[in-house]
């Protein structure tokens, strides 16, 4: 690993300073409460702000395709976060967007490329479904050929931004007699198209996700992805992704693993919890001289770093697993103020900075894109070589 520091060209110093001055004219404190309170995953303005300065498909395209060299990617990386930016739905887009390029038809990149770039479209994902399960592949929402085009009937559980996004990257069965991972086929459905319902529901840690229910929704032949029954291969590409099982850019700039942005804002929360432990308390004590409170923040401090600093499918694992283990720690640290909600009277933190905030959010870092325990049993058998679990019932 490479720790030297980056030393910003007079080039990348006027990038910064631009994308500074963007950002300091079209994000405001009301803007970033408003999607709070909706929990929508992105500010639509402000992404089409974006889209018109042409940042988005900079971001989106290689160097060689006229995008952002490295370093101005990490630039515009972290100072959007700094500004705690909602970035979920740009995100999923970005993640699907591979699989569109690679297999969309020159038809529907026409109609959808540079309406993504533009900031005016966005994909989200409709994979897991309300009794699929982890296991995608046995998905149950039917495809059926009618004519020149499909039939889709089914339904989707936590399709998050559906209500907000123009397309869904839908995975559907197309045989259901058939072998297992060869009977899918993707598509990016439109979700105006008729017989789509998006049903939004509100999650624990104040985001949004959505069920959506698929009626005899009739589309063309050209929202199809790829061919027939291959949409395993399909969706590897936008899984791997999300899954964080992609190598790094080798530039040594990109994120070490996915999610690390959620780590950064448990490393904010903790660092919030060691201020209000230096600061003197009603009696004039600090509870930073208490022994336990030391050692536990410190503990803490050690394992934000230290899943901060690993890779791959093992590092989402440990920023998962550590922010469960610390919310509840930085809690009990700061006493009973610290289980106040942001906006309450005598809370300690603002917005997404309190350790209240970040227990709630916890369980879900640990379950969207996959399960903490699933991608356990990933590592075991991809990476380790451990085998396929077998689960057998517990003996008496
Ligand atoms: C807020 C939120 C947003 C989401 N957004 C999206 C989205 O945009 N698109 C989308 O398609 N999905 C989305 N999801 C779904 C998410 O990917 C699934 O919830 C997750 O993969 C778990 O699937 P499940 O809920 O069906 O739980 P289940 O698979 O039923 O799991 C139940 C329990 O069993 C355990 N388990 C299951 N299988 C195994 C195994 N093989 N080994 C060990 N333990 C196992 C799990 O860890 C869990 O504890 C979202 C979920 C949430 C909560």
């Amino acid at each position: 690993m490479d720790f030297a520091r980056v030393e910003l060209g007079a080039t990348d110093r006027e990038f910064q300073e631009r994308v500074r001055a963007f950002l300091a004219a079209n994000v405001s404190d009301e803007l970033l409460r408003a999607e709070r309170a909706t929990g929508d995953g992105v500010i639509l303005d402000l992404h089409r702000a974006m889209g018109a300065r042409g940042w988005l498909e900079a971001e989106a395209t290689t160097v060689d395709e006229g995008g952002f060299t490295a370093i101005q990617k990490r630039i515009w990386d972290l100072e959007r976060r700094r500004l705690g930016l909602p970035l979920e739905r740009w995100g999923a887009t970005m993640m699907i967007l591979q699989a569109v390029r690679q297999y969309a038809t020159p038809e529907l990149l026409d109609e959808v490329l540079a309406r993504v770039y533009r900031g005016e479209a966005l994909f989200s994902m409709g994979y897991t479904e309300p009794e699929g399960g982890s296991d995608i592949a046995t998905c149950k929402t039917r495809a059926a050929r009618d004519g020149d085009g499909w039939v889709i009937n089914g339904q989707k559980m936590f399709t998050s931004g559906a209500n907000i996004c123009q397309y869904v990257f839908l995975l559907t069965n197309t045989d259901p007699a058939g072998k297992r991972h060869r009977n899918l086929t993707m598509f990016l459905v439109p979700l105006d198209t008729p017989g789509i319902e998006v049903q939004r529901l509100q999650t624990v840690d104040d985001d949004s996700t959505t069920i959506t229910y698929y009626a005899d929704v009739r589309i063309p032949d050209r929202y199809r992805l790829g061919e027939v029954n291959d949409g395993w291969a399909v969706l590897s590409g936008p899984l791997a992704a999300e899954h964080g099982a992609v190598d790094s850019a080798d530039a040594g700039l990109t994120d070490i693993t996915t999610m690390s942005n959620f780590g950064m804002a448990m490393a904010i929360s903790a660092d919030l919890a060691v201020g209000l432990a230096t600061a003197d308390g009603p009696d004039g004590r600090r509870s930073l001289n208490d022994d336990a409170v030391s050692y536990r923040l410190g503990r803490a401090h050690s394992r934000i770093e230290a899943a901060l600093s690993t890779p791959s499918l093992f590092g989402r694992v440990a920023i998962a697993q550590a922010m469960r283990d610390i919310a509840p720690e930085l809690m009990d640290v700061l006493g009973g103020a610290a289980a106040l909600a942001s906006s309450t009277p005598g809370a300690l933190a603002d917005g997404e900075q309190g350790p209240e905030y970040l227990y709630r959010w916890a369980p879900l870092v640990g379950i969207y894109g996959g399960t903490i325990d699933v991608f356990r049993n990933m590592i075991a058998q991809h990476i380790l070589g451990l085998g396929r679990p077998t689960y057998v019932a517990p003996t008496k």
